[in-house]
Formats: structure tokens, C-alpha cells, sequence
């Protein structure tokens, strides 16, 4: 949805979905009839993306024309595209050479994983521009950063405390940022870092082009979105859709103290190739994950108190398959882009219900089917009623019947088979629900 009048290239491609000739004219041309310009075409072949999603299909052409953003959507909607398209293509055609500590643009990021996967999108999207950019995060040494800073930077990607950091050192000038990108505003602000993202942009000049993603909008979002944009567009991606329509949600009533059985229950599913699950602390992220490891399931944790080298680590050997189960803290999950995870558990409710959204939102990516399943013992009734509430949905409760706590259950080796068709997993999860309905009540 647009919160002002549709124009341009947008009302152009939308005129055309209203005819059956017309609509063959925008498949053929996608990304150029929004306005996106040869170079950056290119690289979209390359790396396959063909159709706009519904965000960069609203979102582009007005920001072309150097419009502020509103852009309500989460991970996995396409955001980091439908701001990165725009601003490379700005920056490529002003053509004016970035000069040494004074980036010509700047993307916040709450976490370091987010500002890795920007980082990594704009040097695919933007491989035949020509242009400069880099991250500065913490957790890594300073110096490669200085450099990098000082060689002159046409997109800065960076966390908030490093930034402020090495401009408090003179090593970076903010005073000739053009745009502004503030991407998962609601969890900057989760985070504690309200002053200083109101101290960054106290120092990029008013006249710049602003963008601000958030996934929910609290009214902290609202004022900070107030302060920062000036007569934006709005565009939302409804995150409720995406967690009714596409993702097999179902509850388990369980015991506090049978969570960790429970849970790896339910991992032993063969339908399980792949899964995050979610904790509410660093502490108990370790504690499941060591207890998984100690019962023969391959998993990695995932959480802040890692070192950015353990974070890496654990990502890769998940993406490779050689631990198939990520225990993760809200925080840490936020922003990794991992397709084919075919469950996510929530080992526990999250405080606030739209974490839920996030957190389901890791699987039934790219048109794939996947499955949440909520791990709740008594005393986080009222936290599912506050989760039911947000997504106006609930969840179907299962009853699984536990093994008896001497028996011993099936080691499981990690599949390597991780992507299967949408199909396949549908029928696969539809069989799954036929078994446990077979099965009594625990
Ligand atoms: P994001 O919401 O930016 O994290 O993007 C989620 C995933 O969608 C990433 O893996 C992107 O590479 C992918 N993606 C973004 N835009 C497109 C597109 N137009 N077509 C296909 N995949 C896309």
C-alpha cells in the first residue's frame, strides 16, 4: 500500500496489470519499466532476480525520483534491493568521485549479520558501477576500516556504536552523506540505540534523501520516522500475510521441564532438514544447544556474546548442512537470510509478540513452504494470546505424545537434501499432520 499517489514508472507498471496485453509488455521488462537503469540490470540477471517483489515494485520508482521512505517490511521481502537498486543507480549517474573519510551515503544496521548480507547484496547488485563501498561493524579490528574509509566511500554499511566510534576519531566526516538508509529501525531501537542514531543523523545534512525500513512500527518508530523523513512515500508488506498464508503454524502445550525433550522430538521428524530455534536468552541458547549436541543432533548457537569470527563459523557450518539445527537469540536471528529452513521452534514465546513475526519469518522463504512450531508451557499462556492477538490468527495446538524418558531415540544425521520443492514439503507436512492426529493426547 502507498500512502500518497501512485506516479510514474509505478503507475505505469500498475495501469498495465489492468490489461492482458499491456501485462505481457511489464513481464518482458520488469525492472526497466520501474526505472532501473543497464548496469544494475545486468548484474539482475546474474544473479536471477527477474520480477520486482511487491516492496521494490513500489518502492523503486519513487525512490528514482529521490522520494523519503517509509518502507514497512521485514527480512525476506526484497527490502535491501528495493533501497540498494535505487541508490546505486543515484550514485552512479551524479558520477561525483567520493572523497577521502566523506561517504556519499550511509545504511544502518542494527546488527552485524544484517549489515554483512547489505553489504554483500550491494556488491552483487552493484558489480558493474564501479562504485565504492564497505562495512564498518564492531567486533573486528578498526584498521582495514580506516582505510577503507580514507580511500573514499559511495555506500558506507555500518552498526551504530562503530560508527560513532571512528567518527568521534575524525577517521569519517557524515557531512556529504546524499542518503540515508535506516533499515530495521524497530530493532535499532530494541537495541538501545535511539541517541545514537539520532546522533548520526544530526550529522548528515538535512538535504539528503531518507529511508527508513522497520518491520513493526511501535510508536518510538513512528516518532523517530516523524523526526527523520520528510513527506515520504509509504509502502507495506504486510508481514501478517506472509505468517497466515505461508507458514504451517502450530502450538505445543508442554511442561517447562520436558521443553528439551519435547524439542528434540521434534527435531527426529524426518520432515526436519533444516531449523532454527529461537530462545529468549544467550544462556539458554548455549544450554539447548550443548543439550542437542550431547543427544546427537548437529547444533550451533547463535547469540551476541559470540565473537564475530564464532558468529561466522556457526553460520557457515549451518549453511553447509554440517550442523542442521541454529539455536538463536531474537537479536542475533534478525536479518539472516538462510533459505530452505524447513521449521522454525520456538523454544520459548518471545517478550514481545512481534517477534514472533520475525522469528517464523526465517522459514517458508522464496515461495517455499515451512513450518513454526511453538514450544508453551503454562506460564506463557498470555504470551501466545498477545502473539494470537498480533497476527489475528491461532495457531492449531497439537497433541504429541513424548516418548517414555527411557527410551532412547534414533540418533539423527544431518540431511544434506535441503531444498525440496513447495510441493514436496506440503505433502510431506501434510502427512506429518495426519500422523500426529493419529496420535493420542499426551
Ligand atoms: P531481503 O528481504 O532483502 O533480505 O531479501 C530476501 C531474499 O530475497 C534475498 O535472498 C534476496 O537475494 C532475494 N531477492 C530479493 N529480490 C529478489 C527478486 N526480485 N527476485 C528474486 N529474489 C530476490
Amino acid at each position: 500500500m502507498i500512502g500518497q499517489e501512485t506516479t510514474g514508472a509505478a503507475a505505469a507498471a500498475a495501469a498495465a496489470i489492468a490489461g492482458k496485453r499491456r501485462l505481457t509488455i511489464l513481464i518482458e521488462n520488469d525492472f526497466e519499466s520501474l526505472g532501473v537503469g543497464g548496469k544494475l540490470r545486468r548484474a539482475l540477471r546474474d544473479v536471477g532476480y527477474i520480477q520486482p517483489t511487491p516492496i521494490q515494485f513500489q518502492a523503486i520508482p519513487h525512490l528514482l525520483q529521490g522520494k523519503d521512505l517509509l518502507g514497512i517490511a521485514q527480512t525476506g521481502t526484497g527490502k535491501t534491493a528495493a533501497f540498494a537498486l535505487p541508490l546505486l543507480q543515484r550514485l552512479d549517474d551524479e558520477n561525483s568521485p567520493a572523497r577521502p573519510r566523506r561517504p556519499r551515503s550511509l545504511v544502518l544496521a542494527p546488527t552485524r549479520e544484517l549489515a554483512l548480507q547489505i553489504h554483500e547484496e550491494l556488491t552483487s547488485l552493484g558489480r558493474y558501477t564501479g562504485l565504492r563501498h564497505a562495512f564498518i561493524i564492531g567486533g573486528v579490528g578498526q584498521n582495514p576500516q580506516v582505510r577503507a574509509l580514507a580511500q573514499g566511500l559511495d555506500v558506507l554499511v555500518a552498526t551504530p556504536g562503530r560508527l560513532l566510534d571512528l567518527a568521534a576519531q575524525r577517521h569519517l566526516d557524515l557531512s556529504e552523506v546524499s542518503v540515508l538508509v535506516l533499515d530495521e529501525a524497530d530493532r535499532l531501537l530494541d537495541m538501545g540505540f535511539v541517541r545514537d542514531v539520532k546522533r548520526i543523523v544530526a550529522q548528515t545534512p538535512e538535504t539528503r534523501q531518507s529511508l527508513l525500513f522497520s518491520a513493526t512500527m511501535p510508536q518510538e518508530v513512528v516518532t523517530l520516522a516523524r523526526e527523520i523523513l520528510d513527506d515520504p512515500i509509504r509502502v507495506d508488506v504486510s508481514p501478517r500475510q506472509i505468517t497466515v498464508k505461508e507458514i504451517d503454524q502450530r502450538v505445543v502445550m508442554v511442561g517447562n521441564g520436558d521443553k528439551q525433550r519435547m524439542l528434540e522430538h521434534l527435531l527426529r521428524d524426518d520432515e526436519v532438514s533444516r531449523a532454527i530455534v529461537f530462545t529468549r536468552t544467550k544462556h539458554g541458547a548455549n544450554k539447548v544447544a550443548r543439550k542437542l549436541e550431547g543427544a546427537g543432533i548437529g547444533a550451533e548457537a547463535i547469540h551476541g556474546n559470540k565473537s564475530q569470527n564464532a558468529r561466522q563459523r556457526a553460520l557457515r557450518n549451518f549453511k553447509t548442512g554440517d550442523a542442521w539445527v541454529l539455536v538463536a537469540t531474537d537479536i542475533a536471528a534478525r536479518g539472516i537470510d538462510i533459505d530452505a529452513v524447513s521449521h522454525v521452534f520456538n523454544y520459548e514465546l518471545p517478550h514481545e509478540p512481534e517477534s514472533y513475526v520475525h522469528r517464523i519469518g526465517r522459514t517458508g522463504r522464496a515461495g517455499a513452504t515451512g513450518a513454526a512450531w511453538s514450544l508453551v508451557d503454562p506460564s506463557e499462556r498470555n504470551r501466545l494470546l498477545a502473539v494470537e492477538r498480533l497476527i489475528r490468527f491461532s495457531p492449531e495446538e497439537m497433541a504429541v505424545e513424548l516418548p517414555p524418558r527411557d527410551s532412547a531415540e534414533p540418533r539423527r544425521r544431518p540431511s544434506r537434501d535441503f531444498v525440496r520443492s513447495p510441493r514436496d514439503q506440503r505433502s510431506g507436512t501434510r502427512r506429518r499432520e495426519r500422523r500426529r492426529r493419529r496420535q493420542p493426547a499426551a
